[in-house]
């Protein structure tokens, strides 16, 4: 907690995930992997503008014409196939409501979330976390980095090493899992450069 308490002290609350519905934050999740969030603002503001930022909207609408749409959030091709891969398994399984999810319990989520073809466990997590309200620690590249570089872990250990890390060492808090993903993607963005890190004006330099 030394490190969370240290960079919510200094950056204060992160106010994630920008998405007006479960919906679009999930569609924010997908587009947002291997590129930057204003990419992906880019792109969900030509779904809104196209009025396809509902999941029957979206599921109809032709793979070529989804693809257009998101180009600016990069390898839109094989977005707009994990897009309807996900549209699929929202309208086969929940008829295209988050709502019908809501009394499925996370561990049985996540694991059909994992069986969308190019839904991994970030995606599946920040999901699950982010757009259902489910305390599950999301770990990404950031994360690693801060936490290998503190000694506290190994770079090279697995996803699910880091997440077990998290989750046997906090409560299960959605709201602090949230805000605590937020807060290393800041510090990791401004600070933790893969070369070069800025230790020395870094608010967890020392901890
Ligand atoms: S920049 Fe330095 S002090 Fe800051 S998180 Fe990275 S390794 Fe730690």
């Amino acid at each position: 907690m030394g490190i969370y308490r240290k960079l919510y002290a200094d950056f204060g609350p992160q106010h994630w995930w920008p998405g007006d519905t479960p919906f679009e934050v999930a569609v924010g999740a997908i587009l947002t992997q291997n590129t930057n969030w204003d990419n992906v603002e880019r792109a969900i503001g030509n779904l809104r503008s196209k009025r396809l930022l509902s999941a029957r909207k979206m599921h109809a609408v032709p793979d070529s014409e989804l693809a257009e749409t998101i180009r600016p959030a990069g390898y839109f091709n094989v977005k707009a196939r994990r897009l309807k891969a996900f549209l699929e398994f929202l309208m086969e399984g929940y008829r295209g409501s988050f709502k019908r999810m809501e009394g499925e319990d996370t561990s049985s989520l996540r694991e059909k979330l994992l069986g969308v073809n190019g839904i991994g466990p970030e995606t599946a997590d920040s999901i699950l976390l982010y757009a259902l309200q489910r305390p599950v620690f999301v770990i990404d590249a950031y994360t690693k980095r801060v936490l290998s570089r503190h000694g506290i872990m190994e770079h090279e250990e697995p996803y699910e090493v880091f997440q077990g890390h998290f989750h046997s060492s906090l409560k299960p808090d959605m709201q602090l899992y949230n805000e605590y993903h937020a807060l290393l993607v800041r510090v990791g963005k401004i600070y933790c450069r893969p070369r070069k890190p800025l230790c020395g004006s870094c608010p967890l330099d020392g901890v």
